[in-house]
């Protein structure tokens, strides 16, 4: 039978805040066990929480830049559940007044379809601590907590059961993290945590309005774990309902060295978790006038972004997004555009999607690490564009730009890498070759004219690739023809 995919993320996103939710503790990443900790995030008897203001900032630029409903007014619930990562013995978290009710993602995929994925919601909690397990410090008897993540400020961002298989929820996830990224609210990491998700996902027979049973999974720590566990769920409950069996709901756990989701638990329900209003702290206010001067400080958006490249660089789409993937990207590309002028925004876009990004992945870098500047980087273009240098050339200076730090002016000097446009010169060249293989010269009289490109090789060959290709194909012609 066919069926369609429904799927829907609940994400996790790590604010970079100095300090936790609730307390003056660091919420730095890493730190000795429990010394990022203070009586509030140990859960001590007798202390309250204090709500951080910039944890409200952080929230209100995602929920600006997702177009999400912001409640004038919103509270914290606690969520009830027995762990020792968890002190309290409960989470502070929201749950029937979030901060954020509705907004929307959208991505384009790789093959130029837009994707509008609803939220539910966007909510503000603490993060819980981590257990360490005796076993990998040879003390197979006991297990440790350590709290520093404790009270760690996170955002969860629930999406409307809209994605509709596991490739559109990747970018989804990816478009996500770029834009927690472009607001400067988290590092988006999701090989150190500070990006998780919960994925559901359920089948349904294509011709029903039904939604089926739904299946939870979880960690999974990085994009491509991600649409793997998917593909792998999406197979699993496939093959099950084709045997004529049941899809039960439970919690799955991805096991990324065997690929396959695995059983976890039976899944839990809200009212499993006794929620109540935080009676600690009040609700929470957000004026317009707050609103407002969060809105003024919001930087210009991806989608923004990428249009802005479209209609003003007359960039494809294609190359709009991937240059807009990265706010630093960006930024870099805008500084080319700037120094080269916009006729030759399609040229850099060709060098930054190319020779660029090969670079950084080379060497592991950042784009903001790059040995090659825009400066440097438009100084080449425009070598390449007066017809000082070729553009095969240019890939020699572009690495040896990358290499040696010298501008492309001085390398193309120091190297004699001058393209040679007299043709005069190259006139004699290709006499020289004509006269040194006669029989090529024949044969291609005689109607081999695939031989072109063994004539060009060796004039290429002499000149050290220097030669302006097209007056050497017009030479070339001329001489050969007659
Ligand atoms: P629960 O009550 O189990 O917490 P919710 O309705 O709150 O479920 O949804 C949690 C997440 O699961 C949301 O991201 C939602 O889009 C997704 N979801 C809900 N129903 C389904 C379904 N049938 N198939 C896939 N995902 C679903
Ligand atoms: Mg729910």
């Amino acid at each position: 039978m066919a069926y369609e995919t429904v799927i829907g993320l609940e994400v996790h996103a790590q604010l970079n805040t100095k300090s936790k939710i609730f307390c003056a503790s660091s919420a730095a990443f890493g730190g000795g066990p429990n010394e990022h900790t203070c009586t509030v995030d140990l859960g001590l008897p007798g202390v309250l929480p204090v709500l951080n203001r910039q944890v409200i900032e952080y929230t209100l630029r995602l929920g600006l830049a997702v177009g999400a409903e912001i409640a004038p007014v919103c509270r914290f619930a606690r969520k009830h559940y027995f762990y020792p990562d968890l002190p309290k013995g409960y989470q502070i978290s929201q749950y029937e007044e979030p901060i954020c009710s509705g907004g929307s993602v959208h991505f384009v995929t790789r093959e130029g379809r837009d994707v509008n994925v609803n939220l539910t919601r966007i909510h503000m909690e603490e993060d819980a601590g981590k257990l360490i397990h005796g076993d990998e410090l040879g003390d197979p008897n006991h297990s440790y907590s350590d709290l520093n993540r404790a009270g760690v400020p996170l955002l969860e961002i629930v999406s409307e059961p809209e994605l509709r298989n596991p490739e559109d929820a990747e970018s989804y996830m990816r478009k996500l993290r770029t834009l927690v990224r472009y607001l400067g609210i988290s590092d988006g990491n999701m090989q150190e945590g500070s990006l998780r998700c919960d994925a559901n996902i359920s089948l349904r027979p294509e011709d029903s309005e039904k939604f089926g049973e739904k299946v939870e999974i979880k960690n999974m720590n990085s994009f491509r774990n991600l649409r793997r566990a998917l593909e792998f769920e999406e197979k699993r409950q496939r093959e099950i309902l084709d045997a004529g069996g049941v899809i039960h709901q439970e919690t799955r756990l991805w096991d990324e060295s065997a690929g396959v989701t695995r059983g976890m638990r039976s899944k839990e329900y809200a009212h499993d978790y006794r929620y109540f209003p935080d009676p600690d702290l009040v609700p929470l206010t957000v004026d317009a006038e707050w609103l407002d001067e969060v809105r003024a400080q919001m930087p210009e958006l991806p989608d923004a972004k990428s249009k802005r490249f479209q209609d003003d660089y007359g960039l494809p789409r294609y190359d709009a997004e991937v240059l807009t993937s990265e706010k630093e990207l960006a930024a870099y590309f805008d500084r080319v555009v700037a120094a080269t002028g916009k006729e030759q925004a399609k040229a850099a876009s060709n060098w930054v999607m190319g020779d660029v990004l090969r670079l950084l992945n080379e060497k592991k870098i950042a784009i903001e690490e790059c040995p090659v500047s825009p400066e440097r980087l438009a100084e080449m273009l425009s070598l390449i564009d007066d017809g000082t240098i070729s553009g095969k050339i240019a890939k020699t200076v572009f690495d040896q730009v990358a290499e040696s730090g010298k501008s492309p002016e001085a390398i193309v000097e120091e190297k004699g890498l001058r393209q040679i446009t007299d043709t005069s010169a190259i006139e004699s060249v290709v006499e020289d070759v004509i006269a040194s293989n006669p029989e090529e010269v024949e044969a291609y009289r005689g109607g081999k004219t695939k031989l072109m490109g063994f004539f060009v090789g060796q004039v290429m060959k002499a000149t050290g690739g220097k030669a302006n290709p097209k007056a050497l194909q017009e030479i070339l012609g001329e001489k050969l023809g007659g």
